[in-house]
């Protein structure tokens, strides 16, 4: 089994949903007692997320550079950064290491194109929906990709950081999303990427009337296939 590194704490409520599903996954493929080898290196995201709502995104690829150097240097065989966000600096990242990057993109995109829902809606930080960095990937994979307008994008980006990364679940703000969701599911989207590692906390897939596409699932299981072997990256 190949060693897997995660980069967390961004936020750690969802790093330790990372840790869960890979665990679980690798317990149903392999048997009752088995687990993943697997390393996680666990930032403070305090100054993390002060660099990202001040612009400073080079402070923050220096401090994941840092991550994922040491992760490789302990054993790491992949790095998973466990956030949408902070892909906005994947390529700076993937460039401080050797061992491959598994980009969480690719994992939402690959899902999407197997489902056959090529035009999604993609709900995340207003860095994810408003930037380019994931949605450019995305698209590369063939999808049309629809983000909901401006007040709902600044409702989803206030309850990401204000709630869901502090480990706040509130029924008010569950109903934000389902209207976000519905008004995407109007304008043509066929499924929804949850593109913030923490909105499957929130939103499970009975809360939706279109298929969730949950980012933190589909990269925690590309992990789990690169760590078992099934794909030659
Ligand atoms: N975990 C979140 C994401 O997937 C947001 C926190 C962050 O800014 O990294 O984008």
């Amino acid at each position: 089994m190949r060693t897997i590194g995660l980069i967390g704490g961004m936020s750690w409520e969802s790093s330790a949903e990372y840790y869960r599903i890979i665990n679980q996954q690798v317990r149903d493929r392999l048997g009752p007692l088995r687990s993943a080898q697997m390393l996680l290196y666990s930032v403070d995201f305090g100054p993390v997320e002060q660099a990202q709502h001040a612009g400073r995104w080079d402070d923050t690829a220096l401090i994941l550079q840092d991550a994922a150097r040491r992760l490789q240097a302990g054993g790491a065989d992949c790095i998973v950064l466990c956030t949408n966000t902070m892909h906005l600096v994947a390529p700076q990242i993937e460039a401080a290491v050797s061992v491959p990057f598994l980009h969480i993109a690719d994992a939402a995109g690959a899902a999407a194109v197997k489902a056959d829902t090529l035009t999604v809606g993609l709900l995340g930080t207003a860095f994810t929906m408003e930037q380019d960095f994931l949605k450019t990937r995305l698209a590369a994979q063939g999808l049309n990709v629809l983000v909901p307008d401006a007040q709902e994008r600044r409702a989803v980006h206030r309850i990401i950081y204000e709630e869901l990364c502090v480990g706040v679940i509130s029924e008010a703000s569950r109903q934000v999303y389902q209207q976000a969701i519905a008004n995407l599911a109007a304008r043509g989207a066929q499924a929804i990427i949850l593109g913030c590692t923490e909105i499957g906390l929130l939103i499970k897939p009975e809360h939706s009337d279109l298929p969730l596409l949950d980012t933190t699932e589909l990269h925690a299981q590309a992990a789990v296939a690169f760590a078992l072997g099934d794909q030659a990256v």
